[in-house]
């Protein structure tokens, strides 16, 4: 199975926590997720698995290059999979809601001015905070905004 695989080449036991947690981000449709997220949905799947482990692999699953980990609104950190494919973030301030987006104009302008800086490009994180629109259509409400500021919990 591909996860076994990955886990092993990632130098990892393929655990059941661990093909667990993979598998949840390998097949779901969402693919930003917080600790609590993961271990929500596997609570759901009938899985008796702490939050504590779970934190542990994801934390492993990071520094195996399986997950990339974001830090986004309200201090906590955002997992998704470490794929290769390259994209920007808009995340909501009020819901956390994250959208992914590319642009090559961005892409290109981003390159252009670090050669101007002479510097050489790694890589970039770029991630917009704004607010999504309501589910009801009405436009955003600014107000709950200021309720997530930063550093707090
Ligand atoms: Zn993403």
């Amino acid at each position: 199975m591909a996860r076994e695989l990955d886990l092993k080449n990632a130098g990892l036991k393929a655990t059941l926590p661990r093909m667990k947690v993979l598998d949840l981000f390998q097949g779901s449709k969402v693919r930003h997720m917080t600790a609590e997220d993961v271990y929500r949905l596997l609570m759901d799947e009938g899985m008796d698995v702490g939050l504590a482990t779970i934190y542990r692999v994801l934390t492993q699953f990071e520094q195996a290059g399986l997950l990339k980990r974001h830090h986004f609104e309200g201090g906590k950190s955002i997992f998704e999979l470490h794929d290769g494919d390259k994209h920007d973030h808009i995340v909501c301030v009020n819901t956390g809601q994250v959208v992914e987006f590319h642009d090559a104009e961005i892409e290109k302008r981003i390159e252009k001015i670090v050669k101007e800086h002479g510097f050489e490009l790694v890589d970039h994180v770029l991630h917009i905070r704004a607010l999504a629109p309501s589910k009801d259509g009405k436009p955003p409400a600014r107000g709950g905004a200021a309720k997530t500021g930063r550093g707090t919990r």
